[in-house]
């Protein structure tokens, strides 16, 4: 089963929070608007959600990373 986690290029992520919105049990910006991952990503319901996530980032600051297992 394919699982994996989101990465996040702080240098790049300007805290707009399209990809929480997208991906609400993985991903939330906090208070000072960083971006944290929640969790890895585990079943495929968050596999969609992540790969949501990564598009819909306008300034490509995140990458699902895959493992297929
Ligand atoms: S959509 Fe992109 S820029 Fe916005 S919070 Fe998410 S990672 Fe950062």
């Amino acid at each position: 089963m394919a699982h994996g986690s989101i990465d996040i290029d702080q240098s790049r992520c300007e805290g707009y929070g399209f990809c929480a919105e997208s991906a609400p049990t993985l991903l939330e910006l906090d208070d000072d608007g960083i971006l944290h991952a929640l969790k890895d990503v585990e079943t495929d319901a968050e596999i969609h959600r992540a790969e949501a996530a990564v598009r819909v980032c306008p300034v490509a600051a995140l990458k699902f990373a895959r493992v297929d297992a």
